[in-house]
């Protein structure tokens, strides 16, 4: 009986949002990487998209929390629930008959601790096998770059707490940059703009949906305008005001550029052969974040390579993870730890 079913499921545990991938099905969990909890007796009350709509509006002692807040774990024990909320959630068969094999995407900054805290994690929800993958070498994976060649790929990846530059050949991540600037610094930087600006109060995820509505980084062909609804800093009252592409793009500019800079300290920090390859073959672009209007535009002329988004930019780590699983032997280089 033991072993009859296989189940193996691939992980993007990132600092916005968790994607899980069975093998056969494709990725059925893709949700925000939130927690909402009950203060006052320590209680789990939503995981995910209902987490989310916490955020930022929860009565009382009604917390939702982002336990990856800013590129590795704030929270250990609520990433551990997280984590087996979702594996429970997918498994067709009982434990006893099929103990899943595990590939779980984390922070290319992830620290010892939490790479054991992570694997405890998914242990305890009832994994076989966990093994761990940097994201970008995920990414590279889920994009169907030959990730064990001896050509270099650079892979920027824009997640919402880090940014994360690599550049890989061989099975390997041959030289890297982490900032921790990414999407959330987007929204911080609206709100602090609009508050600076209009003394109009957002909270974080109105802020974010400016962000994806209007936000760029490089001008607009046609520039866009929004309505924004706002508390009054001084009346206290709510009011709603017009903003322009322009300005959100100014209010972005001091994250966006933090961004480039990472980009351009990643490619001076590699090797001459590869910076060639690079030359040859341009940036590859993936995360979130990656969508933002012009920030390949933006890339493309700070440093003057070519520089492409991959399609479906949020997909790419659990895909990997996922490609990873269905060839275990073949992509064991490129795993960080193994635990079976
Ligand atoms: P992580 O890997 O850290 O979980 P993701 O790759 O899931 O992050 O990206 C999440 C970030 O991408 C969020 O900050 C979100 O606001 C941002 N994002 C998603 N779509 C867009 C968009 N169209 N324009 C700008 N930012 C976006
Ligand atoms: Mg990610």
């Amino acid at each position: 009986m033991f072993g009859l079913f296989s189940c193996d499921i691939g992980i993007d545990l990132g600092t916005a949002n968790t994607l899980v991938h069975v093998a056969g099905q494709g990725i059925v969990i893709n949700e925000p990487t939130v927690v909402a909890m009950d203060r006052k007796n320590d209680r789990v009350t939503a995981i995910g998209s209902e987490a989310k709509k916490m955020l930022g509006r929860t009565p009382g002692a009604n917390v939702a929390i982002r336990p990856m807040k800013d590129g590795v774990i704030a929270d250990f024990q609520l990433v551990e629930i997280l984590l087996s909320t979702f594996i429970k959630r997918v498994q067709k068969y009982p434990l006893f008959l099929v103990k899943p094999r595990v590939v779980i995407g984390v922070p290319s900054g992830i620290t010892e601790v939490e790479k054991r805290a992570v694997t405890d994690a998914a242990r305890m929800a009832g994994a076989k096998e966990v093994h761990l993958v940097h994201e970008p070498m995920a990414a590279a994976v889920g994009m169907g770059i030959p990730v064990e060649g001896p050509a270099g790929n650079m892979i920027v990846d824009i997640g919402g707490g880090t940014s994360d530059i690599a550049v890989i050949a061989l099975n390997g991540i041959v030289c890297n940059a982490s900032v921790r600037v990414g999407g959330d610094e987007m929204d911080e930087a609206i709100v602090n703009y609009l508050r600076r600006t209009y003394n109009l109060i957002v909270g974080e995820s109105t802020a974010e949906q400016i962000k994806w509505a209007i936000g760029s980084a490089f001008p607009l062909e046609e520039e866009l305008t929004m309505e924004v609804k706002g508390g009054d800093v001084m009346a206290g009252l709510p009011r709603t005001m017009t903003i322009t592409s322009q300005e959100i793009r100014e209010a972005l500019n001091e994250p966006v550029t933090a961004i480039v800079d990472a980009v351009k300290q990643a490619l001076a920090l590699t090797p001459p052969e590869l910076s060639a390859d690079i030359l040859d073959r341009g940036i590859i672009m993936s995360g979130g974040g990656s969508k933002l209007r012009g920030l390949d535009a933006r890339i493309r002329k700070e440093t003057g390579l070519s520089v492409n988004v991959i399609d479906d930019p949020l997909l790419c780590v659990c895909k990997g993870a996922a490609r990873i699983l269905e060839d275990l032997d073949k992509y064991r280089p490129v795993l960080i730890s193994s635990t079976i």
